[in-house]
């Protein structure tokens, strides 16, 4: 823990009162565990905290659409805002180095006050919370761009693999999409979080899960895959479920697989895509989303901490057995 001062927004820039800030399975990947992410996960000993949901405490001069007492959720990386990605609203693939993550390269949420650029900020819908809000600006942006991407509907059954706070993610949205959602882990805490958020069946990963795949799909398989554990067996999972003419999404992050691409991919006719956070645009849609269909991604949070305990809130998070775990800034 460090005290820092109030900062002051110079121009674009707004002051967000930290009402809350997420824990991200990045944050322990490439900060708590390493400290030494490289790319677009390069550390630079700002304070942590990329999944931040506030309200505007002051605007600098020249800030348009935001003013004190808004709800807004930040989108979490500012890019150049001139490139082709940038201008697509995909600041995350921005490539200059004036590009800048809150929480990796520029100060997060983990903090009483956020200093924000007015370009990275949405307004929060009234229907939702400041958790919700935090939820929205990682974890499920990122589901909610791989449904988009799978163009899940009513049609499909789909397989989530990995049923942390992504995974939890794509069940919600896949099922409120109107999907049969079939979610699949290797802790069992998880799998009741997963029928909470939505899924028709849950099971546990290991040798048999695709078979079992196929008798709940009538020995079809799965229109839609999305692999979020970042495991090797997992994303062979969502291949080998897949049912011909499918779509699989790879959204877990890390490691690497094997797999025979023939029978598993060219020969099933399949679509694989890889898909990395999601765009500004796609936020904004995300919240359109939860509005519209009464969702609260907040849900599944099983563990908050006020700012003191964020020490206690990544030991938490760390062991793996907890839905999302949040930080509310406010709780003395
Ligand atoms: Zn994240
Ligand atoms: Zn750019």
């Amino acid at each position: 823990m460090r005290e820092f001062g109030r900062p002051e927004p110079g121009p674009g820039q707004v002051l967000v009162k930290m009402k809350a800030s997420g824990l991200c399975g990045s944050d322990l990947r490439a900060i708590y565990h390493e400290h030494t992410g490289s790319g677009a996960e390069r550390y630079q000993n700002v304070i942590a905290g990329h999944e931040p949901s506030g309200q505007v405490e002051a605007v600098g001069p020249g800030v348009d659409g935001f003013e004190s007492g808004d709800r807004v959720v930040v989108y979490h990386i500012l890019g150049c805002g001139r490139c082709g990605e940038c201008t697509k609203g995909f600041m995350i693939g921005c490539r200059s180095q004036e590009r800048a993550a809150y929480g990796w390269q520029r100060d997060g949420g983990h903090a009483d006050y956020l200093l924000a650029e007015a370009r990275t900020l949405l307004h929060l819908p009234d229907e939702l919370t400041y958790t919700d809000g935090a939820l929205v600006a990682c974890g499920f942006g990122t589901a909610y761009q791989g449904i988009s991407r799978a163009g899940v509907s009513g049609r499909d059954t789909v397989l989530v693999v990995g049923l942390g706070p992504v995974g939890l993610g794509a069940v919600m949205l896949a099922a409120s999409s109107g999907a049969k959602v079939i979610g699949v882990d290797l802790i069992p805490e998880r799998l009741e979080l997963a029928r909470d958020a939505g899924a028709a069946h849950v099971l546990l990963g290991g040798e048999d899960a695709a078979e079992e795949i196929r008798d709940l799909t009538d020995g079809r398989g799965t229109e839609v895959g999305m692999d979020c554990s970042g495991s090797a067996a997992g994303r062979k999972l969502c291949l080998e479920a897949a049912r011909e003419w499918g779509r699989v999404v790879y959204l877990g992050e890390g490691g690497s697989v094997t797999f025979e691409p023939s029978p598993l991919l060219l020969h099933k006719q399949l679509t694989l895509y890889g898909s990395w956070v999601c765009g500004i645009n796609e936020m904004g849609e995300l919240l359109e989303h939860l509005e519209r269909k009464g969702l609260h991604p907040g849900s599944t949070v099983t563990h908050t901490f006020s700012l003191s305990g964020t020490r206690q809130a990544y030991e938490t998070f760390d062991a793996g057995k907890t839905g999302k775990v949040v930080i509310l800034p406010e709780d003395a």
